[in-house]
């Protein structure tokens, strides 16, 4: 349930509502509105008869139900955009900001040329995998601790926050002493002890949704992460399966839009798995900023051919840079703005 305050509701009454839920042994969640404030209730169960019982304080506008099986993520609850801050990068607000960096961590001189790069097209946080879910056991399945001591040698380099993935509760304390974000992966989204361990962290999480998760369930594994106190949450589209098999997910656009709708959480967008090819990460960052992505995350590798993992969806330094300037024309058509490569500053725009 939410309580509309009245425009104007004294401190005095709003105070006297969360008091009044406190002895109720619920919660309220304060949104202070450029207009007015909202408190979210907390708690089950809902007493019974308590929206009228709210709604007789003084103050009080009305009581809504919250319709959603998602409270803390839903917009119903708090129709405020969260913002979330990386060091000093704000996710959620007018800037697409874009993360970029390679799929995995493989080597010191591999990792500082895409974080190098990274910055120079304008990428304002890297990312990179140092504990990686692979389809095959055979497979590179990352560095370990080693790439997050890469990771974080770079951040000092470089100056970019970092956003590497957390693959199960008992590695969070030891990610968690290196990274900026937590990135739960795909195959994870459900993992629900793992999203309560990173949800009693302070620290942000990027949330991607599951192969085959609806939207609803993304939603509820957002939740998981809230329950727990930790509000810092971004979620990432990164495509689903379906029957096509021309592309390596079906890249759902929908979902972006959607959910920049049902939640007040910021939306990004993978385009990088989301297709699986490189050809196809440029038209459609652009297709994901247009339609309202908050930001990107972008793999980028300074020779795809090479990578120990997703080679074919990684973009070559060269290509993000190109990438960016695009993006950057695309967010200003729509209102947005985002970082222009260092390569432009100063310079007229020219997108071909
Ligand atoms: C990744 O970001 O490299 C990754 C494994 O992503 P996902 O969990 O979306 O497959
Ligand atoms: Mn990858």
């Amino acid at each position: 349930m939410i309580v509309v305050m009245q425009p104007g509701a004294t401190d005095m009454q709003i105070s006297d509502v969360l008091s009044r839920l406190e002895e109720l042994n619920l919660a309220g969640r304060l949104t202070q509105g450029e207009e007015r404030t909202i408190i979210g209730v907390l708690g089950s169960p809902i007493v019974p008869g308590l929206g009228a019982a709210l709604e007789a304080l003084p103050g009080v506008e009305k009581t809504l139900r919250v319709t959603k099986p998602y409270k803390l993520a839903s917009r119903e609850f708090n129709p405020v955009p969260t913002i979330v801050q990386v060091r000093d990068v704000a996710i959620g607000g007018n800037e697409v900001v874009v993360i970029a960096g390679p799929c995995s961590v493989e080597s010191e001189e591999q990792l500082r040329r895409t974080a190098h790069g990274a910055l120079e097209g304008g990428a304002k946080l890297l990312r990179g995998g140092a504990y990686k879910p692979r389809t095959s056991p055979y497979a590179f399945r990352g560095m370990g601790e080693r790439g997050l001591e890469l990771l974080a040698k770079m951040r000092d380099e470089t100056g970019l926050g970092i956003v590497t993935e957390v693959m199960t509760p008992s590695d969070v304390a030891l990610v968690g002493q290196y990274t900026d974000v937590f990135q739960i992966g795909a195959r994870n989204m459900q993992n629900y002890l793992l999203l309560e361990e990173v949800g009693r962290t302070n620290t942000p999480v990027l949330l991607k949704r599951g192969l085959s998760a609806t939207i609803e369930e993304w939603l509820l594994a957002a939740e998981y992460v809230m329950a727990q106190g930790n509000r810092q949450v971004m979620l990432c589209e990164r495509g689903i399966r379906t029957f096509e098999t021309a592309t390596r997910n079906t890249f759902d656009l929908n979902a972006v839009a959607l959910a920049k709708r049902l939640t007040h959480l910021p939306v990004l967008a993978d385009p990088s798995h989301g297709t699986g090819k490189w050809q196809l990460v440029t038209p459609l960052s652009l297709a994901a900023t247009a339609c309202g992505a908050d930001g990107l995350i972008i793999e980028v590798h300074p020779d795809p051919d090479r990578a120990l993992s997703d080679g074919s969806q990684s973009l070559t330094l060269e290509n993000f840079t190109r990438l960016m300037e695009q993006v950057n024309a695309v967010a200003g058509a729509v209102g947005r703005t985002s970082a222009l490569p260092a390569s432009l500053i100063g310079t007229p725009l020219a997108i071909s």
